[in-house]
C-alpha cells in the first residue's frame, strides 16, 4: 500500500510513516466452522503506522466493519476480570456521581451487558449499543438490558439524544475499532449531557511498546492510542479529557473521563509532561518495535523447536484475537500445536483462523495432558494460572510469551 495516500485517521494528515510490518493476515477473530476448512481465507495487510502531526499510532487498513462484527464471538462475561473491573466502576460512578432512577447511563458496545448489569441492579436506567445481533441478544433476554442493535454514531448520538440523554456514557475497548473515528467523538458529544462525563478506556499504546505487545495489533483494532493523541482528538471536538488512570487491564490501559468543561487533573497535566518527556509524539519512541518483535518471534520459535525435537506435545489456550496475530505472524500452525482450549463455549467446536486449529473446552488440557500449553491470552495469565492449578500441579507447563518468552 501506498503510505502516501493514506490520511490519518484522526487529524486527517498525509505522511503517514510506518512502524512495522506483520503481513498479511486472516481477521483474527474470523473463526472457521468444519466446512470452512476447505475453503481460502482471506487475507488483508497488517501494518502500523504513526502520525506525526497528531501522534496517532493506527494500521493503515480499513476491513468493512459489516465484515468484522455481525456475529462477533468474543462475550466479557466469560472472563472473571472482566466481570469485576466492570462492577468496581460502575459502584465508583453511582457514588461519586450521585446516580439515582432519574440519571442515565448508556454504553457504546455493550457486549452482552456485563456492564450495565450493575447499573440497573442498581435501580440506574441503562441504555447499550451493541452491533453484534447474537450478543445484544444475550444483553437483552438474559439481562433484560434495553439494548439498540447497531453501530454506534453521529446520526444514532442525535436520534438518541431527545429521549435519552446521558449522565455517563462507557466506551471500553471501542474507541480504538472504530473506522470513523471523528464521527463517534462528535457523537458521544452530542449524547453526553453538559455536566455528563464519558469514561473510555483504550488500550495504552506506551504499554504495547514497552512490553512488546505487538499480538494486540490486528484489524479490529484500528487505533493504538496515547493520552497525547486523545487529547488531540477530543479537543478538536470541544470536548476535554478531565481525569486519568492507567489501569493494568488487557496489557496496560488508559481510562479517561471526558467531559464538555475546559478542566484538566493535575494526573492528566503531569501524564501529559511524561509524553512529551518519553517522546511518544515523536517517531523515533517507536522505531525500535519492530525489530523488538522479531527478536520475541525468534525467542519463541526456538523454545517451541525445541520441545518438538524432545517429542512433546504442545497445546494453546485462549482462542483469542491476540492469538490469531500471534500465531499467525509467527507462522505456528498444526505442525507444533495439537488444538487450543477456550472457555468461551460460544467458540467451542471452531477453528483459529488461517492455522487452522481445533478449539476445544479447557477440560481437554486435563483429559489430553499436552507436556506444554502456550498460552495465547495472557493478559488473563493471572486468572487462567489460577484455574488451571490442577493441569500444573500434574506436570502441564505454559509457555507465556509477552512481554518476553519464559515458562512457568
Ligand atoms: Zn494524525
Amino acid at each position: 500500500m501506498n503510505l502516501s495516500q493514506v490520511a490519518c485517521r484522526s487529524c486527517t494528515a498525509f505522511g503517514l510513516v510506518t512502524i512495522l510490518s506483520l503481513g498479511k493476515t486472516p481477521l483474527a477473530n474470523s473463526l472457521l466452522t468444519a466446512e470452512q476448512l476447505t475453503e481460502p481465507e482471506p487475507t488483508y495487510a497488517l501494518d502500523l503506522a504513526f502520525c506525526p502531526r497528531c501522534s496517532l499510532v493506527q494500521i493503515t487498513e480499513t476491513v468493512p466493519p459489516e465484515e468484522l462484527f455481525s456475529e462477533y464471538l468474543y462475550f466479557s462475561s466469560f472472563s472473571d476480570t472482566m466481570v469485576a473491573h466492570a462492577r468496581t466502576i460502575a459502584e465508583r460512578l453511582i457514588e461519586s456521581r450521585g446516580l439515582n432512577s432519574n440519571s442515565l447511563v448508556a454504553e457504546i458496545a455493550s457486549n452482552d451487558g456485563y456492564l450495565l448489569q450493575h447499573y440497573k441492579k442498581a435501580g440506574i436506567p441503562v441504555i447499550g449499543i451493541e452491533p453484534a445481533a447474537n450478543i445484544a441478544r444475550v444483553a437483552m433476554e438474559e439481562r433484560d438490558i434495553l439494548t439498540v442493535c447497531g453501530f454506534f454514531s453521529e446520526d444514532l448520538a442525535r436520534e438518541l439524544r431527545d429521549n435519552w440523554p446521558a449522565d455517563i456514557i462507557h466506551a471500553n475497548n471501542v474507541l480504538a475499532h472504530v473506522a470513523d473515528l471523528n464521527g463517534v467523538v462528535r457523537g458521544i458529544g452530542h449524547l453526553l449531557k453538559d455536566n455528563g462525563v464519558a469514561v473510555i478506556e483504550v488500550p495504552y499504546v506506551k504499554d504495547m511498546i514497552d512490553h512488546c505487545e505487538f499480538d494486540t495489533i490486528y484489524h479490529e483494532h484500528l487505533c493504538y492510542f496515547s493520552l497525547s493523541a486523545l487529547n488531540h482528538l477530543f479537543n478538536r471536538h470541544e470536548l476535554f479529557i478531565q481525569a486519568v488512570e492507567r489501569l493494568p487491564i488487557h496489557g496496560g490501559s488508559l481510562r479517561v473521563f471526558v467531559g464538555k468543561a475546559n478542566q484538566r487533573s493535575d494526573e492528566v497535566e503531569r501524564l501529559l509532561l511524561e509524553e512529551e518527556k518519553w517522546g511518544v509524539g515523536r517517531f523515533e519512541f517507536y522505531q525500535g518495535f519492530g525489530a523488538q518483535v522479531e527478536k520475541l518471534r525468534e525467542d519463541l520459535l526456538n523454545v517451541l523447536k525445541k520441545l518438538k525435537a524432545e517429542g512433546k506435545r504442545i497445546a494453546a489456550y485462549g482462542a483469542s484475537a491476540k492469538g490469531s496475530t500471534l500465531l499467525n505472524y509467527c507462522g505456528i500452525g498444526r505442525e507444533t500445536l495439537d488444538f487450543v482450549v477456550d472457555r468461551s463455549t460460544i467458540k467451542q467446536g471452531y477453528y483459529t483462523p488461517g492455522t487452522r486449529l481445533p478449539i476445544h473446552a479447557p477440560e481437554k488440557l486435563l483429559e489430553e495432558m499436552p507436556d506444554s500449553v502456550l498460552l495465547l491470552t495472557w493478559n488473563f495469565a493471572d486468572e487462567i494460572l489460577q484455574q488451571q492449578e490442577e493441569f500444573r500441579q500434574r506436570g502441564g507447563r505454559f509457555i507465556i510469551p509477552v512481554p518476553e518468552v519464559r515458562v512457568v
